[in-house]
C-alpha cells in the first residue's frame, strides 16, 4: 500500500512550533516510509480564513524545507461534494436540523434529571432537543433545510452499521492517555461520549468533521499524522467512514509541543509564530532542534 499522508492547517492564523512540528513529522515519515506528503488547506470557515495566511502557509512551509504535490485541494472548492454527502446522509434519515443555541444546549444539558453536562470533542454534550423534537417524523420526505445547522443522529447512524469492525482504528502515535495499537469503541460510547455531533453548520454549509472525512478519502490518504487533541474526534470520523462506505485510514496521533513549563501551546500562540523566529534570525535546523525533531 502507498504511504499517503498530509498536513491540514486552516489559514486562520499564523502557523506557529506546533504546527511546523506536525507538517515535518509528517513529511518526514512519508520519506522513510518512501511515500508522499499533501498539504491540503481547510479553509471552509470563510469568516475567519484569510488569502494572506494561506500565502504564508505556503511561503514558510517551503522555507522548512517541505514539497508537495501542487495544485493544492482547498476546502472551500469542495463544497459540492460536501453538499452531495449531506444530501446523501440526509436520504438515509441519519441527519435532523437543530435551531439550538449554545445557551439552550447549555440549560437542557444541565436540567435535573439529565445529570451535569458532558464534554465531548465539541463542547456540550448535545442533550438531543431538537432529535426528541423531530423523532415522530420521517425528514427525509422533506428537502434538506440549507440555512439551518444539522446534526448526526448518531444512534440511529450506529444502528445502521452491521459489521462492528467497523468500530475501530489502528493508533500509530498515541492518545493523550496513551492509547495504542487498535482502538476498539461500542455504539453506547459514541452515545454517550460524543453525541449527536454538528455535521453542517450555519452559514457554512459544511463542518470540520464531515469535510476531513471527505476530503481524506477522496485523496486516498492512508496515514493521518496529527496532534493529539484530535484523537477524541477520531472516533466520529471512523463512524462517519463507516456511513459513507470509505475505508478507515491508520491514525498517527502526536505529542502536543508544550512551552518550557510544560504547558500545552494553544492552537493560536503567536508568541510561537514561525514568522516570529525567522525575524529574530532562526533557520530550519533551528525550528527542528526547537521542536524535538
Ligand atoms: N484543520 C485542522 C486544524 O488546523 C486539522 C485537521 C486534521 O489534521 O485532521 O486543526
Amino acid at each position: 500500500m502507498t504511504f499517503l499522508t498530509r498536513f491540514a492547517p486552516s489559514p486562520t492564523g499564523p502557523l506557529h512550533l506546533g504546527h511546523a512540528y506536525s507538517a515535518l513529522l509528517a513529511s518526514d515519515i512519508a520519506k522513510a516510509e518512501s511515500g508522499q506528503f499533501l498539504l491540503r488547506i481547510e479553509d471552509i470557515d470563510q469568516s475567519r480564513s484569510r488569502q494572506h495566511w494561506e500565502d504564508q502557509i505556503y511561503n514558510e512551509l517551503t522555507w522548512l524545507g517541505l514539497t508537495w504535490p501542487k495544485p493544492v485541494v482547498r476546502q472551500s472548492d469542495r463544497m459540492g461534494v460536501y453538499d452531495q454527502a449531506l444530501d446523501r446522509l440526509w436520504g438515509q434519515g441519519f441527519l435532523f436540523p437543530c435551531t439550538c443555541n449554545r445557551k439552550d444546549i447549555a440549560a437542557a444539558a444541565s436540567a435535573p434529571q439529565e445529570g451535569a453536562p458532558m464534554h465531548g470533542p465539541d463542547g456540550i454534550i448535545y442533550p438531543g432537543t431538537c432529535r426528541k423534537a423531530h423523532q415522530d417524523k420521517d425528514l427525509r420526505q422533506h428537502p434538506r433545510p440549507r440555512n439551518e445547522p444539522l446534526r448526526l443522529d448518531i444512534a440511529k447512524a450506529c444502528q445502521a452499521i452491521h459489521d462492528q469492525s467497523r468500530f475501530q482504528f489502528i493508533e500509530l502515535g498515541s492518545g493523550p492517555d496513551g492509547e495504542t495499537g487498535t482502538i476498539t469503541f461500542t455504539p453506547d460510547e459514541l452515545i454517550n461520549t460524543i453525541g449527536d455531533v454538528v455535521l453542517s453548520r450555519r452559514d457554512m454549509g459544511t463542518s470540520y468533521h464531515l469535510s476531513v472525512v471527505l476530503d481524506d478519502a477522496a485523496q486516498g490518504i492512508t496515514h493521518v499524522v496529527r496532534g493529539q487533541d484530535l484523537f477524541e474526534a477520531t472516533r466520529i470520523h471512523v463512524l462517519l467512514q463507516a456511513l459513507l462506505d470509505f475505508p478507515t485510514p491508520a491514525y498517527l496521533h502526536h505529542d502536543l509541543i508544550r512551552d518550557e513549563t510544560g504547558k500545552r501551546l494553544a492552537k493560536r500562540d503567536d508568541a510561537r509564530a514561525i514568522s516570529k523566529y525567522r525575524a529574530e534570525g532562526h533557520s530550519p535546523a533551528d525550528i527542528r532542534r526547537l521542536v524535538g525533531l
